[in-house]
């Protein structure tokens, strides 16, 4: 390390260490989870892994071993049977609270629409990890939800429409995953009552078939679409956008965020924020989307954890050219604490190995970099998420 590496890393330390919001993730798991159980919880896959291979066997594997083993006492890299062993032995509240709390955060925006009722719930996410906990309500959640309790298809708008109107009074911000069930390669414009009707007579006669409300038709997709993005204007508060990097049910090629432009174009006036999660690979396309929008923030989720030694390249493509003033701050952790603890981890190693490059090649004073760090960690946030602050 030369003089000037170690100048800049120092300089850093303090301010890297910043609480930080994490305004997008999902509750933990309170199960004691056996080997096969705690692996399926990493993997964006719903297969196991192949035949003779374990999870434990890609970077984010080593990420757990490496860095998530000295937190539950046990060295680091132990072998993956004796990790797993260990958090069994202290017991999953233990473990939660072990990782929730050591991960630096100052609140978390916890998204309640996926799996609800095998993870913590909001209140118990704020309890476990000793931190204040708001929700993010999942628009396609709260479409099915409904369905599900109205007894024929002429019931669904206006029930909908109250539900999802009741849910934001107590929300900090909607989310959609149209990316998952349409991708964003469909109209964007919003849908008349007429089509909003005979979609839902079509959606209901389907779900008798198929004994299950699912929502992948367009037209209603769109309905929330421009549902959510009202109650956003109201309650001023983002419209969070799934895209990119996800489960098996993305169609990856058509969830460039760059397809999205006409609905992003019609929130800006609105003056509705969209913060584009994940992104990955397609950071450089949201990053670009946040330079030419007004009302487009970005972040690059889960996929530090997924990359883990790679991660410092991803925020650095992730920083190439977006507005620092527009970057956020999420884990994406679903079901592991662990994932929440890594989160935070690898996005302060890495935004600090950016900004120390960035030093050390006089781009930018140590001032700039403080501020960018404020900005990524929570002011960003603060400013367009009603938090109380
Ligand atoms: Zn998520």
């Amino acid at each position: 390390m030369t003089h000037t590496d170690a100048l800049a890393s120092d300089a850093l330390a303090g301010s890297i260490a910043t609480p930080l919001i994490d305004h997008h993730c999902h509750g933990v798991s309170p199960a004691d989870l056996d080997f096969t159980r705690f692996q399926a919880l990493f993997s964006e896959s719903y297969r196991p892994p192949a035949p003779g291979t374990t999870e434990f066997q890609k970077p984010l594997g080593l990420a757990i071993r490496r860095f998530c083993a000295p937190v539950l006492d046990l060295e680091p890299s132990c072998p993956a049977e004796d990790y797993v062993a260990r958090r069994q032995a202290l017991g999953a509240a233990e473990v939660n609270r072990r990782f929730l709390r050591a991960s630096g955060l100052e609140s978390l925006l916890v998204d309640t629409g996926l799996r609800s009722s095998e993870i913590l719930d909001v209140a118990g996410m704020a309890e476990s990890a000793g931190r204040p906990a708001h929700e993010v309500v999942r628009i396609e959640a709260v479409a099915e939800e409904v369905a599900r309790g109205c007894s024929s298809s002429a019931e669904f708008a206006q029930a909908f429409a109250d539900r999802l109107a009741e849910r934001a009074q107590t929300a900090v911000g909607l989310k959609t995953i149209v990316a998952y069930r349409c991708t964003f390669k469909i109209d964007q414009t919003a849908p008349n009552a007429v089509d909003v009707a005979d979609a839902a007579d079509r959606w209901f006669q389907q779900a008798a078939g198929i004994g299950k409300f699912r929502l992948e038709d367009p037209t209603i997709v769109r309905h929330g679409l421009y549902l959510g993005g009202e109650l956003c204007r109201q309650r001023k508060f983002p419209m969070q956008v799934h895209v990119g990097f996800g489960d098996p049910d993305v169609y990856m090629h058509a969830c460039d965020p760059t397809h999205f432009t006409d609905f992003i174009a019609a929130m800006e006036k609105w003056e509705v924020a969209i913060t584009l999660l994940h992104n990955y690979p397609f950071q450089r396309e949201a990053a670009w989307l946040s330079e030419v929008f007004q009302n487009v923030y970005y972040d690059v989720g889960v996929i530090l954890n997924y990359a883990a030694p790679m991660s410092r390249d991803i925020l650095g493509e992730a920083l190439e050219m977006g507005k620092f003033s527009k970057f956020l701050y999420s884990s994406d952790a679903f079901g592991l604490s662990e994932l929440y603890y890594l989160g935070a981890l690898l996005f302060r190693r890495g935004l600090k190995q950016v900004l120390d490059r960035w030093l050390r090649e006089d781009f930018c004073s140590l001032k700039d970099a403080e501020e960018l760090i404020r900005l990524a960690a929570y002011e960003n946030a603060r400013r367009i998420y009603p938090l109380g602050k």
